[in-house]
């Protein structure tokens, strides 16, 4: 078996069995592998069956404007925001894709229009989250185009500004920045906006807003997100993207997704169940201690700073609550230029902070990855200062 986590520099993967004090470290992807022993308690609950005779058609609900979307899905997503109170999901249209990722590209599609004099603007705060870039220059659209930071967009232009909150890569809190007076269109992407990553301040309640299941859970393989949609022709426009992408999303993703959002709202409102099955305080739990111990880390090596985490009040803990981003947005202190080849330097695979629209100083590190990955990871940290004589 090979593990991503554990994959050398060249991209080729090593067994799991290398002394890991001895192999690259990939911190680069947010692989959310973290949660992993939590869902292993919960094998049983969790397991779907699905026969041979079992979801053959395309359709799933045709009275529905997301037509492939599988009710049993639909329900649970508003279920889940119920439970967790992160948004509004009453009169707005559900639409599920292979992904948030595909869902983003559907948003542009459905946003954009073939008709304009220009290319659609696509903006977003630096940092951001480097995938946006790529995702849009990509195709080379004739219907929108990358236009860079959201802080500096003054064309009189419309466009289209995503706003991620908490942020990737430096999990801030996020509203849009545009001043531009050209009409503007919002895309939240919530992918951070759960208990464990950030005090749930508010229902957020946007025209278009996006969350999936990789970072809610850690179910990254699925590849299921949701978009939250008050327009209907919105929904219409990303239903017909995904219909000309991938004529729906697999209806076996979409069990197992379903039935896993039951299983955490079950323990959530059953009574009787124990704490240690609560999903968002164990994963909150998690997360706490890998930011202390970072944090620790952090302060012995010296070469690094760490932007302030932001505190507020969290109406599902109901507790004052700091936010516990998915990634470590590190800057390299005075005299290393390069914050990614430092760390390639210890073994330690990062994004740079270029990929984001930011300075080389800077990179990212998954807070995601599995415990072994995290100790060694600290482990060398610690070690800095003698790696760096
Ligand atoms: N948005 C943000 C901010 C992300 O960090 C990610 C995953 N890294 C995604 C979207 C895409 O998630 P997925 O396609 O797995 O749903």
């Amino acid at each position: 078996p090979t593990d991503k986590c554990f994959s050398s520099a060249n991209g080729t993967k090593s067994p799991t069995t290398l002394p890991l004090n001895n192999s690259f470290l990939n911190l680069d992807q947010g692989d959310p592998t973290v949660f992993e022993s939590f869902w292993r308690e919960l094998n049983d609950e969790c397991t779907v069956v699905i026969k041979g005779s079992d979801l053959l058609s395309y359709l799933s609900d045709t009275g529905n404007v997301c037509w492939f979307l599988l009710p049993e899905l639909r329900d649970a997503v508003k279920r889940l925001h119920n439970v967790v109170g992160n948004a509004v999901t009453e009169k707005k249209h559900i639409v599920v894709g292979t992904g948030s990722t595909q869902l983003f590209q559907a948003a542009l599609f459905a946003l954009s229009s073939p008709d304009s004099p220009h290319p659609m603007n696509v903006v977003a705060a630096a940092p951001y989250y480097s995938e946006y870039k790529d995702e849009v220059e990509v195709v080379l659209s004739r219907l929108y185009k990358w236009s860079g930071d959201a802080n500096v967009f003054d064309k009189d232009e419309a466009y289209i500004e995503v706003v991620t909150s908490p942020n990737n890569p430096d999990g801030t809190l996020r509203g849009p920045v545009v001043k531009s007076r050209a009409e503007g269109k919002l895309v939240y992407d919530f992918a951070y906006y759960w208990p464990q990553y950030t005090p749930i301040t508010h229902k957020a309640d946007h025209d278009i807003m996006l969350f999936t299941f990789s970072k809610c859970t850690g179910h990254a393989g699925s590849r299921i997100g949701w978009a939250i949609v008050k327009d209907i022709e919105v929904a219409e426009k990303m239903t017909r993207y995904i219909q000309m992408s991938s004529i729906g999303v697999s209806k076996e993703s979409q069990t197992r997704v379903a039935k896993i959002m039951q299983v955490i709202c079950d323990n959530y409102q059953n009574f009787g169940y124990a704490e240690s099955k609560l999903f968002f305080q164990h994963s909150k739990r998690l997360m706490v201690k890998r930011w202390k111990k970072l944090n620790e880390a952090i302060k012995q090596s010296d070469v690094f700073t760490v932007a302030k985490s932001q505190r507020a009040y969290c109406h599902f803990t109901k507790e004052l609550s700091e936010t516990y981003p998915a990634f470590a947005w590190l800057k390299c202190k005075e005299g290393i230029e390069d914050c990614e080849s430092y760390f390639r330097k210890l073994k330690i695979i990062t994004r740079g902070g270029e990929r984001f629209g930011a300075d080389a100083k800077y990179a990212r590190l998954s807070m995601l990855c599995k415990d072994e990955v995290f100790d060694e990871f600290l482990t060398r940290l610690s070690n800095i200062k003698w790696v760096s004589n």
